[in-house]
């Protein structure tokens, strides 16, 4: 302690602590537990962008501080995948802004777009980031609780109504959504999309799992819908998508108004970064669409693999729609509280999973539930479902 009584960490973060993420990857170290609790992949994305980024190294492109916006070459290339993808057109010099991953592009947006005191509405439980940024902006959350409705987490568009008052000015959008695995169905974007207009609000919507989503199930972008185009910032990131969550390359695509606030904020958080993983990605926008139906079948597969291991073992089971994520129910196996079944998992089964409270502000609603990721190796993932067969012997 200086002399002072004042704490060190400000007031705003005060209340955040550590993330569970890094307590519960010390248990998995500490138990040799098998750690499906932080969502990274254990295998890398292609090796021809592994290469592409080599060779940008090598040929020093990017090495120093590539241009504020992003490269030229990422730039379009985003812009490409959003027209080829869904028919959304933005220019690359002016509705484009890359960002290091999604993360900043979160943090930018939130800081550049808020006023202290605004009032943000969040689906919850969500991704733990939102909550600090909209706290670091100082403005207030507002969560509106997906609820379990025949076996998938269901926004309650009534709720989301009630939420918002003269003091929101954005909603904070995620889908497919992190920890739930729901996919916002095409009439529940069309209704807070319609919502948003009718009431003047900004959105901000972060869909970096655009490209995991199971059984058929679509992807659809809020910026597509009437009304949108202009009032959306959308968030993407190479990480989820290509299975390199450490380049950190993510971006931002919205109206010349939007992308210039965001970048205003984002050019004092890291001005830029991921140089040469700037080039790489650029190249893995371009892959042909049978890479990511290649991806997304095999994350069905790991998926279903999971999903019925835990199932054997006593579990409810919410079968995810998108994400690398499932998120189960622990009340069957006789267990209420989500947080204390996480803490003794690794010693009862040797396998590690995250509470869901933790991504709530109700946590009572969170307790319950608990979240396992399966972007793991099949063989990884068999084993872990052979320690859960112990939880019930
Ligand atoms: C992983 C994740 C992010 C962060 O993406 P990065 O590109 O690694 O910064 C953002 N939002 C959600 C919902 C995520 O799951």
């Amino acid at each position: 302690m200086t002399s002072s009584a004042r704490p060190f960490l400000n007031r705003s973060l005060a209340a955040f602590g550590t993330t569970i993420f890094a307590e519960m990857s010390a248990l998995a170290l500490t138990t040799g537990a098998i750690n499906l609790g932080q969502g990274f992949p254990d295998t890398d994305g292609p090796e021809e962008i592994r290469e592409a980024a080599v060779r940008a190294l090598r040929d020093g492109r990017g090495n120093q501080y590539p241009p504020g916006p992003g490269v030229p070459e990422l730039r379009a290339a985003v812009a490409a995948h959003q027209e080829r993808r869904y028919g959304l057109s933005f220019d690359p010099d002016t509705e484009v802004l890359v960002t290091a991953g999604a993360t900043e592009a979160i943090a930018a947006s939130l800081l550049a777009l808020l006023e202290p005191g605004d009032e943000v509405v969040a689906l919850e439980p969500y991704y733990d980031s939102y909550a600090a940024c909209i706290a670091m902006a100082g403005a207030r959350r507002v969560p509106v609780t997906l609820r379990p409705d025949q076996g998938r987490f269901r926004l309650d568009l009534d709720e989301l109504r009630a939420a918002v008052t003269d003091r929101t000015r954005l909603l904070l959008i995620n889908t497919p959504h992190n920890p739930t695995g729901t996919v916002l169905t095409r009439e529940e974007l069309a209704a807070v999309a319609e919502f948003a207009v009718a009431r003047d609000l900004l959105v901000v919507t972060d869909e970096v799992y655009e490209h995991l989503v199971f059984d058929g199930a679509e992807h659809l972008p809020l910026a597509g819908f009437p009304g949108m185009r202009e009032r959306t910032v959308t968030i993407g990131s190479a990480g989820k998508t290509y299975s390199f969550t450490g380049w950190k390359v993510g971006w931002v695509t919205a109206a010349p108004g939007l992308v210039a606030a965001v970048r205003s904020a984002k050019q004092y958080l890291t001005y830029v970064a991921s140089g040469p993983f700037q080039h790489a990605v650029a190249e893995a926008l371009a892959l042909p669409d049978s890479y990511l139906a290649g991806f997304r079948a095999d994350m069905q597969a790991k998926r279903d693999l999971l999903a019925a291991g835990l199932r054997d073992a006593g579990f409810g089971v919410f079968i995810p729609s998108g994400t690398y994520f499932v998120t189960t129910d622990i009340r069957p196996l006789g267990e209420s509280d989500g947080f204390a079944f996480c803490r003794a998992l690794p010693e009862r089964a040797g396998v590690v999973a995250i509470p869901n409270a933790v991504f709530y502000d109700h946590r009572d609603e969170g307790a319950p539930f608990v979240r396992f990721a399966f972007c793991k190796r099949t063989e990884v993932l068999q084993e872990a479902v052979q320690r859960l067969k112990n939880l019930n012997g």
